[in-house]
């Protein structure tokens, strides 16, 4: 990686996975401010192309039908990590995403091969030009093992179900913490049973439990890794 003090990171690819409320998205915007670095926000991707099938009509359930759309949707993302967007054919659907339908519906709607062949193709075009002046923190599911197992730096963030419970409802602003608990528990199931990259904890990754540490102090421990890989 370039030393240069003007692009310090060039080529850095920081991956961070974890199961869904454990702080990755926090915890990856704030490295990737600090840092100087892009932020590729992954489950967003999956949201955004279930979002699309839902609104489509597709049966979220029926995977071949699935499969067989999974190339319609334009999916645009923004890097910034203060200010990260998300669009479906031009449509910012930064808050539509996050709403209780597609919750219920993105584990079976990424469990399809052909969704996730089609947003690793646009996830690896996103690090190539991030990385071709700059660094990124990428952050999902399987990052570390499939999207970008050469990543210099990998983090595997855990927490406790109920502190991941309490800190999404916050999120979601004051959602009820055991429906919170429940669906993310779904979720996880889905997402570590799955055959096509399931939630794992990558060859190399650090294993950070966050559920004691503040944000700030979680951000810290991650940069002191990137600081000892460079
Ligand atoms: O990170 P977030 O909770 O927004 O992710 C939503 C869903 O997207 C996950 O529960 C998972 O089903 C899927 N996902 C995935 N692979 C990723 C990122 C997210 O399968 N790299």
């Amino acid at each position: 990686m370039s030393t240069s003090p003007d692009r310090p990171h060039t080529g850095l690819v920081v991956a961070i996975d974890g199961p869904s409320g454990s702080g990755k998205s926090s915890t990856s915007r704030g490295v990737a401010v600090r840092l100087g670095l892009r932020y590729l926000d992954t489950g967003a991707m999956f949201r955004a192309i279930t979002w699309w099938m839902l609104r489509a009509g597709v049966d979220v359930h029926d995977a071949a039908t699935v499969a067989a759309r999974a190339d319609e949707a334009k999916i645009e993302s923004g890097t910034d990590p203060l200010a990260p967007t998300i669009t479906v054919d031009g449509e910012d659907v930064a808050l539509a995403i996050r709403a209780e339908d597609v919750n219920a519906a993105v584990s079976p709607v990424s469990a399809v091969p052909e969704v996730r062949a089609r947003l690793l193709e646009l996830q690896r075009e996103t690090i190539r030009e991030a990385t071709a002046d700059g660094g990124i923190v990428v952050e999902g599911r399987d990052i570390g093992s499939v999207v970008a197992p050469d990543a210099q730096v990998k983090v595997y963030l855990t927490a406790d179900p109920a502190a991941r419970a309490a800190r999404r409802a916050a999120e979601e602003g004051g959602s009820d913490v055991a429906a919170t608990e429940q669906s993310l528990l779904a979720r996880d199931k889905i997402d570590s049973g799955r055959t096509t990259a399931p939630l794992v904890r990558a060859d190399g990754a650090a294993h950070l439990d966050t559920t004691a540490y503040t944000l700030d102090e979680v951000i810290d421990q991650v940069v002191a890794l990137v600081d000892s890989a460079a």
